[in-house]
């Protein structure tokens, strides 16, 4: 076996379904009484509940939590936390409200609670991306890793077919570029193998039967087990892309993630046969760029960027900026081919 260096990040996870009622005591256990209970506007009446719920142990709901982390979104929530006193932040929602209380927890250090309800995995990482001026940009800081991640099967009965579907592959990202990462090792090749497996078996029960409570259950664990890849690993291009395309042109996230995937794979493969032979495997597919794109393509998912609104004239723009400061990647990174990719994907092309 190859040597190998392995991070691993401290998690309190409690995994099961009905597990909104642990917030409370998971609140007290943290020295708190003050929770501020934030959601996307989307997500308001489940906020509303918990709120309700949790009683004197919360203090207020601030539910605009919005995509790609604004900066000015993250000030008035800071503004709303203050005003309150609150003294940890409980999010309840998918990647995006999950980033404002990592956002807010980078500014005050208040801890959180995170409840995910959607596959994107940020509860699991030190990563938090945010948006100024239509420029994403990332960092990674212990500072903004919740200290509770509380998984209720039941809150994802309700997640939309079709974005269970592209948080799924998102989900599957990670796991693809922990297998090709410059820090890859057998731990993580374990929890990423096993990430993409249930989630590739999840996902086509979910789009016949989103109600169904096992797969529901196989495609949350898969997300929790792929984002802690994503929590100790670097990322590459693929992740590099999709910050471009979601911070610059706005593009939505998961539906990002899925169109670009196949594409990204097939440019590092020559690159990094074992980790996508491992991948092509996990999916039960003879090659792992077409297994992605088929999975995505027969459940419905999009699968070209022109369906997402990018425009074609938009796309050696996203090459460039795509080339700045790059992350380290498999395959080497060449401005023309990263455009023939960009192009690939904006039509849609099956990968070769
Ligand atoms: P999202 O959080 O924006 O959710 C999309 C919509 O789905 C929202 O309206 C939300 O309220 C709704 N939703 C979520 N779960 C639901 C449910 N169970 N039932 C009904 N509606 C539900 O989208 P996302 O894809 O989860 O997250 C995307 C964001 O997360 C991006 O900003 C991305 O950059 C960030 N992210 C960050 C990391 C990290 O490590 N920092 C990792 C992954 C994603």
């Amino acid at each position: 076996m190859q040597p190998f260096v392995y991070n691993a990040l401290p998690a309190r996870v409690i995994f099961g379904r009905g597990t909104l009622s642990q917030v409370g005591p998971e609140i007290q256990g943290l020295g708190c009484n003050k929770a501020l209970v934030l959601t996307t506007p989307g997500q308001t009446k489940e906020g509303e509940a918990l709120k309700t719920d949790l009683g004197v142990l919360a203090v207020g709901l601030y539910s605009n939590a919005t995509m790609h982390t604004p900066t000015n979104v993250t000030e008035e929530a800071l503004l709303v936390a203050q005003r309150l006193g609150a003294d940890c932040v409980v999010a309840l929602g998918g990647g995006s409200t999950i980033g404002l209380g990592k956002a807010i927890a980078l500014r005050t250090d208040l801890p959180q609670i995170v409840i995910p309800t959607s596959y994107a995995g940020s509860e699991a990482t030190t990563i938090i991306g945010q948006t100024e001026n239509g420029l994403k940009t990332t960092q990674k800081t212990m500072k903004v890793l919740p200290e509770v991640i509380i998984y209720d099967v039941d809150l994802t009965l309700t997640l939309p077919t079709q974005m269970t579907i592209t948080s799924g592959i998102n989900a599957m990202a990670h796991a693809v570029e922990a297998l090709y990462s410059k820090d890859s090792n057998p731990i993580t090749d374990m929890l990423a193998e096993q990430g993409i497996t249930r989630i590739a078996n999840a996902l086509p029960i979910l789009f016949k039967d989103p109600g169904n409570n096992e797969a529901r259950s196989d495609a949350l664990f898969g997300a929790w087990v792929c984002a802690s890849c994503l929590g100790t690993v670097s990322i590459a291009l693929h992740h590099k892309l999709c910050h471009t395309l979601g911070g610059t042109f706005n593009l939505p996230h998961s539906e990002t993630h899925t169109v670009l995937l196949p594409h990204t794979i097939a440019y590092n493969t020559p690159f990094a046969t074992v980790a996508m032979t491992k991948a092509a495997h996990s999916l039960g597919a003879p090659s792992a760029a077409q297994g992605v794109f088929d999975l995505a393509k027969n459940l419905g998912a999009p699968y070209s960027l022109k369906q997402l609104g990018m425009k074609e004239e938009d796309l050696a723009r996203a090459a460039d900026i795509a080339m700045e400061n790059p992350y380290p990647n498999p395959a080497p990174l060449e401005r023309e081919k990263l455009l023939s990719l960009l192009k690939d994907a904006y039509e849609g092309k099956r990968p070769a």
